[in-house]
């Protein structure tokens, strides 16, 4: 491959720190994404670091995740946890810290790759004052996220501003599924280049334990059919849809042991905690407590034992741009319900490797579910073809020799001449 090797880059993440625990207040798919995509790229030869803001005075400033890899927090407001729409008005502090790193350290970047619009607006900053290549991949996209929430937020305008001066002036735009390009052309703007490369996932670790093994290790009873849901508490993750939907199930599956695992989550005074409690509470109220089992946020190392052991596994967001929950979930050899929108319509195959309802809609979820349960010999075939979709599509390793190809074609190319190759396909 004609990659730049021993380039020094810089992956920009600053609210969603690749160094932490991930699954509580706000650490998800996108912390998972910088550090594994970090990783991987450093694998494969690159000297990779990962700008984080420094939120906790415990923490340590550099984190050597390998000799080729780490992660760097620099001082950007004070060092505490802050909402992610907040951390904007200290952007500028940030571009000030990293510009005097680079001077401390004596390294010169050849790429920045940016993740979600704070950071898109850093790597904007660097563009100008560095003239320095640059990738950003959204994570999650302002203009489609404001139409499934009540409250538009006053930090909106800023946003969809910054996410199109993104798309107009970034180098590449990478989309993690050929929804999200979409969305970008339809909504944001036409102009850009935008390469699509799914995010990815440890296809060693997620499929490393078979259900009968994971059963044992969880102490799951084998006859006990589990419905599992992963992730951060958030009212958009529809959590409150599968309670509603696997209550309705259970009322007509009144003999069957079953047993919904609602992973991830804080405690009560954590950001995510109101969410959370007002879970619970649906579950008290709903008399579910007795199968109901909120085991918190769910290490590394215990991860792939859930996936493996569930026998469905649900994804019910309102929006996702990508997801990560159903690769996991799918290389781990585990259907997946989930909403038919955004990055689940890419990821998950109906009928083949899941099945797709529509969001927020309770009997459907129900009936889905149920299907899965009820047919056994197809929800093999579904496993089987899941782990093979994964397999064939969204390794990390496969995902990062993508982006090395595309790091090492806008360093040694100037985007001019890709925009007029393109032109002249
Ligand atoms: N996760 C985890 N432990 C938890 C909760 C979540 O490791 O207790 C991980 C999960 O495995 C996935 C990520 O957090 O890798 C969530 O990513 P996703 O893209 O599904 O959702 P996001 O948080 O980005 O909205």
């Amino acid at each position: 491959m004609n990659t730049t090797a021993n380039d020094h880059i810089a992956l920009i993440s600053v609210h969603g720190d690749p160094a932490v625990d991930i699954g509580g207040e706000e650490a998800g798919g996108q912390n998972v994404y910088v550090r594994q995509v970090g990783e991987a790229l450093a694998q494969q030869g690159w000297q990779v670091d990962m700008f984080t803001r420094f939120a906790d005075a415990n923490q340590q400033r550099i984190v050597q995740h390998q000799p080729n890899c780490r992660t760097i927090r620099l001082t950007a407001g004070p060092a505490e946890f802050i909402p992610r729409h907040d951390i904007f008005g200290y952007g500028g502090n940030f571009v000030e810290e990293l510009l005097k790193f680079c001077h401390n350290e004596g390294i010169q970047y050849s790429l920045c790759h940016t993740n979600y619009w704070i950071s898109g607006w850093v790597g904007l900053e660097l563009k100008k004052r560095l003239s320095l290549p640059m990738v950003h991949t959204y994570h999650s996209l302002g203009v489609v996220k404001y139409q499934s929430v009540e409250k538009i937020p006053p930090i909106a305008s800023t946003r969809l501003e910054i996410e199109k001066d993104c798309l107009e002036t970034a180098d590449c735009i990478v989309a993690t599924s050929p929804q999200e390009k979409e969305y970008m052309r339809e909504l944001v703007s036409t102009q850009g280049n935008i390469e699509i490369i799914p995010c990815g996932t440890d296809i060693n670790r997620f499929g490393s334990i078979n259900y009968r093994n994971a059963r044992t290790h969880l102490g799951i009873a084998p006859e006990t059919t589990v419905i599992f849901y992963i992730g951060r508490f958030d009212e958009r993750k529809g959590i409150e849809t599968l309670v509603r939907a696997v209550g309705a199930l259970k009322l007509r599956r009144e003999e069957t042991p079953l047993q919904l695992v609602l992973g991830g989550g804080s405690h009560p005074n954590k950001p995510d905690g109101a969410e959370r409690q007002r879970i619970e509470g649906m579950v008290t109220e709903l008399g579910m407590e007795s199968f109901t089992h909120f085991p918190g946020r769910i290490d590394d190392g215990e991860l792939s034992a859930y996936y493996a052991a569930a026998d469905v596994c649900v994804v019910p967001s309102h929006y996702e741009p990508f997801g990560l929950v159903p690769i996991e979930a799918m290389a781990s050899g585990t259907p997946v319900v989930a909403s038919n929108v955004g990055g689940l319509q890419y990821t998950v195959v109906s009928e083949q490797t899941g099945l797709l309802v529509p969001p927020k809609d309770v009997e459907s979820f129900r009936q889905a579910i149920d299907r899965i349960l009820s047919h056994p010999e197809w929800r093999a075939q579904l496993s089987v073809n899941a782990r093979k979709r994964v397999e064939e599509k969204f390794s990390w390793e496969g995902v990062a020799a993508q982006l090395s190809e595309l790091y090492a074609q806008l360093i040694s190319e100037p985007v001019a001449s890709i925009n007029q190759a393109q032109a002249n396909v």
